[in-house]
């Protein structure tokens, strides 16, 4: 061996220790990663990682075996591996613990000191793997042993944060998600959903079938869950009980459709249960509630379990609401992202097959349906489009009365948003535990309207009182020693004279006047001559006030609106109202109201009020009618708040509408309408807690209601006279032979 030989061989010895050295780094920084690794993910990640650096491959994909259920997976995505054309080959590595190798290809199972399989890693490299590459998977080497450890930890912590029966995580789960994931995507601006699900009467499934059988249903729903969020990008939860919580970080339409899809899959999923031992199917259904987080301040991994907590709050409401509006049902916190939803999925179906300009339609439909309100539009471009395409009529239709439902909903939510202004501008209406501890009691007695103005005042001042606002019984209390100045002063303003408190309000009329006529019901201050209950009950609310007739506004401030509704509901007189600063307005019908108009007109000091014809009424949008212009029906329909329903069946725990509900009602009487007069009166009937069940569909939407229960409320849809050739009323027969004698 010459000088150069030698030296060849040394510098190759060298390259060979440098790249021993290599190694040893490589896989000393994995052991520290492996220790340090926070999540399955994250060691699946390093184990990718430390093979590629290793063998200096192109690609590793790291096959792990979840003993729990007999599956690979690879960062938690089990159709992944599934869909692989090597699957059968993971498979037979894994059992057979050898190599399985083309060159380019090598499938190398993870055998561990004692023998056990821990998953297969699936590799590529393009100048081919050596004896060498393979070696550092060899049985008990440091690269298994120190997978080993890692997937073991992990499985521990995984055990600790999963749920054992559904195999969701649990809330120690959720509070980690929240530190590691969720603060990160929050932070950086993304759109993260909260969804919460509640299953239907699950109380009554756990009685009917068991405890046991009520577990196999929570499993599957859970699996239902797990499949629907499979994404690695989404998390499933188990809150605790039956309550299941759901992140989703893709934008608000999206979640809406992966939530909506997610509910018709559960209701349409059969669970094998039992019932006294014998094996039976059934079926559930779930409530949801959505809401796209936009938390006020920033997150840390600190305060992420407050501020997830404020943000859950929307969800649980929105899931409060689906559950006392029916079941079976997806709400939203905000219903503007219901209607984006509705508009993509009308832009979708609008432009077909063709979806050379699907984003501009896209952007289009959404702008028209959530900033312009322009629903006609696309209501319009719907039908024409099912006019043109029969086959598609029924979504068409399906698509329009969603689109409806949700303007409602929204246009309803501006309503309280107005009634909230109100209420916020009023004075505090102190209660009896207040007026107690006011010392040196003085009373200013005045009526209602000058009450609330004193107690404006003495809010503005800060000045403790309490106010009773009750016609002319209507007093401020407040401490005459203290603010004495205060007394003097709204006496002499408002005219009040020094009263012993304890002299009764004399018998007099409105607001304080004499009354003229001894006949005239004895409005604003004074007790209803008949007890609301001996009065038929009135059914107001925006619809109402449409049928109102002979209409009569009383124009006037929020405030006096407010007293003037106050009294009219004492006295159960039908009226409607809409609070809009100066342009506010009590509506009533002219005839039937004939002296609480006069009363209100000398009290106020209104010389006139206004009438108005009755417009004749536009058909509402549906299908094969004319078109309602919605802004117009907006901005006509004034706010209604309280109804004066004078039976609310306040006993009674309200069960809305769901397919089971329906089947539960007894002697059957199906109202028969269109979409907006059955939402209208499902409205009202969920207001008094009527027992009902509604179907929107078009023209054949129906409303059922147990005919002997409700037979009041019945009675006031009949009543309703614009509805009379809207609305169809037909009882059940079967269920109604011998009360319905006419229909035998
Ligand atoms: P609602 O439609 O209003 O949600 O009615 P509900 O009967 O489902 O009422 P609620 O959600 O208040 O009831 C929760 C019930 O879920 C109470 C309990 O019997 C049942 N439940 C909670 N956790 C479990 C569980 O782990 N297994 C079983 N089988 N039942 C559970
Ligand atoms: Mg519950
Ligand atoms: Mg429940």
């Amino acid at each position: 061996m010459n000088e150069q030989e030698l030296l060849k061989r040394v510098e190759a010895l060298e390259n060979r220790l440098t790249s021993v050295e290599n190694s040893i780094d490589i896989i000393n920084n994995f052991v520290t990663a492996i220790v340090e690794s926070q999540s399955i993910e994250e060691t699946m990640d390093e184990i990718e990682s430390m093979t590629k650096q290793l063998t200096k491959c192109e690609n590793a994909k790291f096959y792990c075996y979840d003993n729990s259920n007999g599956k690979f997976f690879t960062h938690g995505d089990y159709r992944d591996w599934q869909e692989t054309q090597s699957a059968d080959e993971i498979k037979s590595a894994y059992e057979n613990k050898g190599i399985i190798s083309d060159s380019k290809e090598a499938v190398i199972p993870l055998v561990s000191a004692n023998g056990n399989s821990l998953g297969v890693i699936v590799a590529e490299k393009e100048s081919g793997f050596t004896p060498n590459d393979y070696d550092y998977f060899r049985q008990g080497g440091q690269v298994v042993n120190t997978v080993e450890l890692g997937l073991r930890k992990e499985f521990e912590h995984q055990g600790r944060i999963t749920d054992e029966l559904t195999h969701l995580k649990n809330r120690q789960g959720l509070n980690e998600y929240l530190a590691n994931t969720l603060v990160g995507n929050i932070n950086s601006g993304r759109s993260v959903n909260i969804l919460m699900i509640d299953i239907d009467h699950f109380k009554d499934v756990n009685d009917t079938y068991g405890h046991k059988s009520g577990d196999v249903i929570l499993k599957d729903v859970a699996e239902a869950l797990q499949e629907a969020t499979r994404t690695g990008a989404d998390c499933a939860f188990r809150m605790g009980g039956e309550e299941l919580v759901c992140i989703l970080n893709c934008s608000p339409e999206t979640a809406v459709d992966v939530s909506e899809r997610l509910r018709m899959k559960i209701e349409n999923t059969i669970h094998n249960v039992t019932k006294n031992d014998e094996p039976v199917e059934i079926k559930v259904t779930v409530s949801m509630g959505l809401h796209n987080m936009s938390p006020e301040m920033e997150m840390t991994a600190e305060n992420a379990r407050a501020v997830f907590d404020s943000e859950f709050k929307y969800a649980d409401e929105a899931v409060y609401k689906a559950k006392k509006t029916g079941r079976n049902k997806l709400v939203c916190s905000d219903e503007k992202m219901l209607m984006s939803y509705l508009a993509l999925k009308s832009a979708e179906f609008l432009c077909g097959d063709d979806r050379s300009n699907i984003d501009e339609v896209k952007q289009e439909t959404v702008k028209m349906l959530v900033e312009d309100k322009d629903i006609d539009t696309v209501v319009e471009a719907l039908q024409a489009y099912a006019e043109e395409n029969p086959e598609l009529a029924d979504m068409a239709a399906e698509l329009v009365s969603k689109i409806n439902e949700t303007a409602n909903l929204i246009e309803e939510k501006q309503t309280e948003e107005i009634d909230m202004s109100y209420e916020s501008r009023a004075p505090k209406y102190y209660n009896k535990e207040a007026f107690k501890e006011i010392e040196n009691k003085t009373y200013l007695n005045t009526d209602a309207a000058t009450a609330f103005q004193i107690a404006q005042r003495a809010t503005a001042a800060n000045i403790e009182f309490s106010a009773k606002y009750d016609g002319a019984k209507s007093a401020v209390t407040v401490d005459g020693v203290k603010d004495r100045a205060f007394v003097e002063a709204m006496r002499a303003e408002f005219n009040i004279p020094e009263q012993t408190h304890s002299a009764p309000v004399q018998n007099k009329g409105y607001f304080g006047r004499e009354q003229t006529q001894q006949s005239s019901p004895a409005y604003f201050g004074r007790q209803p001559e008949q007890p609301k209950q001996d009065k038929g009950a009135t059914y107001f609310n925006r619809e109402g006030f449409k049928d109102i007739q002979n209409k009569e506004y009383i124009r006037t401030d929020a405030k006096t609106a407010y007293t003037i509704s106050q009294e009219a509901q004492k006295f159960g007189i039908e009226h409607s109202v809409k609070y809009d600063g100066d342009k506010s307005a009590v509506t009533l019908d002219g005839v039937k109201s004939k002296d609480f108009i006069e009363a209100v007109r000398k009290e106020f000091n209104i010389t006139e009020t206004e009438r108005q014809e009755k417009k004749p009424q536009r058909a509402p949008a549906y299908f094969g009618k004319e078109q309602t212009r919605p802004a117009q029906y907006r901005s006509e329909a004034p706010v209604q708040r309280e109804s004066s329903y004078s039976q609310p069946q306040q006993n009674r725990e309200p069960t809305y509408f769901n397919r089971e509900g329906f089947k539960d009602i007894q002697n059957k009487t199906f109202i028969q309408t269109d979409a907006k007069t059955a939402y209208t009166i499902s409205k009202e009937a969920a207001k008094h807690g009527i027992e009902h069940s509604a179907k929107y569909d078009g023209e054949k939407s129906a409303v059922t209601l147990d005919g002997v229960k409700s037979k009041d409320f019945i009675e006031a849809v009949k009543n309703m006279a614009e509805w009379a050739d809207k609305v169809q009323i037909r009882e059940a027969q079967s269920q109604n032979r011998g009360r319905n004698n006419g229909a035998r």
